[in-house]
């Protein structure tokens, strides 16, 4: 018989009339297992589950792909578990999907202590992992990522969110998984435009923080761009190993100055002004740290040559360094328009992050318009040559 877990308290009256205060820690530690084949994933994925039930959230493509036969064999290991497969592409991080989803853990009967895999790409990562914090007020989700931008970037670090049309990620939280396991060979299926996006964000990983990072990608980029299985493993480890010791700094962003974000203020407006799909993510933020080396050459803050041979390497791993190379060219009023609703939305300013050597950078919030015009064309000192 089960005798109970017994909880016993008795504080004594306080004494009317102080400020009350409190404290909470949510901070904790979770691992991230890198592998090359996906016998040894599926025993990771069989160890973090255990014994409660698992629901995959997926998206309709990875689960032609990857998620169906993932299933099928965590089944036939004896474990209980149910898929949710919704369609793939950033339209569906809305908080309508959400709710869906949510809808659906309730009537699955999904427990506290139950399992939310989230395989597939960022965009599953970031929706299911938000949908795992708010139900029941956070039950446990592991991610399974199967684009390189997942690997290298999205599946770590707690960042959980859903678009709204009048802003990227607006609704969202910082929720930690309870582990990452990420397999590298899942990556041979996708195209090679999501493999420049993963590149993106690696690219930018490396300009922020690490030159060794940055030589390797510089001196490995054909051969990422043809998916040689060990550099991709490199890789993946590597900007993983990058990512934790980043997001260690500031895990919650009390200070907003993550230079994480390196790309994103300009790459943010470009998704919103694109409606969310047509310029890939890894690709808006490729565009944005190629804007924010112009500001920051026109400002002198780094040397020309070296923010030359970073927007360089965005160009030789096939990224937009212009507006115009993106596969739907905004206006600059509409990223001028979206610029200004993340401003409001931060209180009136608009940080950018601005590199001033490769592991460098400089966070400022008086850019002005006219800088980011100039930028979004400029083929200035910053282009390559
Ligand atoms: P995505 O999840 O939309 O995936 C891109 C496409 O690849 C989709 O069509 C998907 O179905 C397909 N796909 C996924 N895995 C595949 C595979 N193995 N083979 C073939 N096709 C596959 O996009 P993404 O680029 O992975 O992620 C972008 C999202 O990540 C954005 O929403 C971005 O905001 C978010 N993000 C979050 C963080 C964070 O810290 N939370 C960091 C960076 C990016």
């Amino acid at each position: 018989m089960d005798t109970g877990f017994v909880v016993r308290c008795d504080y004594p009256l306080p004494i009317p009339g102080h400020v009350i205060t409190t404290s909470s820690c949510r901070r904790r530690e979770y691992s991230i297992r890198v592998v090359a084949d996906e016998a040894s994933a599926l025993d990771a994925i069989t160890a973090e589950i255990g014994d409660v039930s698992a629901v995959v959230v997926t998206d309709d493509v990875v689960a032609e792909l990857h998620a169906g036969r993932i299933v099928s064999a965590l089944a036939a290991r004896g474990l209980r578990i149910s898929t949710l497969a919704i369609p793939s592409g950033e339209r569906s991080k809305s908080l309508p999907v959400a709710c869906h989803l949510l809808d659906e853990l309730a009537s699955g009967h999904i427990g506290r202590r139950d399992i939310v895999l989230a395989v597939g790409g960022g965009m599953i990562n970031d929706t299911a992992g938000w949908v795992a914090s708010s139900y029941m007020r956070g039950i446990p989700y592991i991610n399974v990522p199967t684009t390189l931008l997942a690997q290298v970037d999205a599946a770590i670090g707690g960042k959980v969110a859903v678009d709204h049309e009048s802003g990227k990620n607006l609704i969202g939280a910082f929720y930690e998984p309870q582990a990452v396991i990420s397999c590298t060979s899942y990556l041979a299926t996708l195209d090679m435009r999501q493999i420049c996006a993963g590149l993106a964000e690696a690219i930018k990983m490396a300009v922020i923080s690490s030159r060794e990072l940055f030589d390797f990608i510089e001196k490995n980029v054909t051969r990422l761009l043809h998916m040689d299985p060990a550099s991709l493993q490199m890789l993946v480890h590597s900007a993983s190993v990058l990512k934790c010791a980043l997001v260690e700094r500031d895990p919650y962003e009390q200070d907003l100055r993550r230079p994480l974000n390196l790309g994103h203020t300009v790459g943010h407006a470009v998704e919103t002004a694109t409606g969310y799909g047509p310029v890939l993510h890894g690709e808006a933020v490729a565009l944005g740290t190629a804007v924010a080396l112009r500001i920051a050459c026109s400002r002198g803050l780094i040397d020309e040559w070296i923010a030359a041979r970073i927007v360089a390497l965005l160009s030789a791993a096939r990224l937009p360094v212009l507006s115009r190379d993106l596969a739907k060219v905004p206006t600059d009023h509409e990223i001028i328009r979206a610029l200004a609703k993340v401003r409001q939305v931060r209180g009136g300013s608009l940080r950018f992050v601005l590199p001033a050597a490769i592991g460098t950078c400089v966070i400022v919030d008086d850019v002005t318009e006219d800088e980011i015009r100039a930028a979004l064309h400029a083929s200035a000192a910053a282009r390559s040559r």
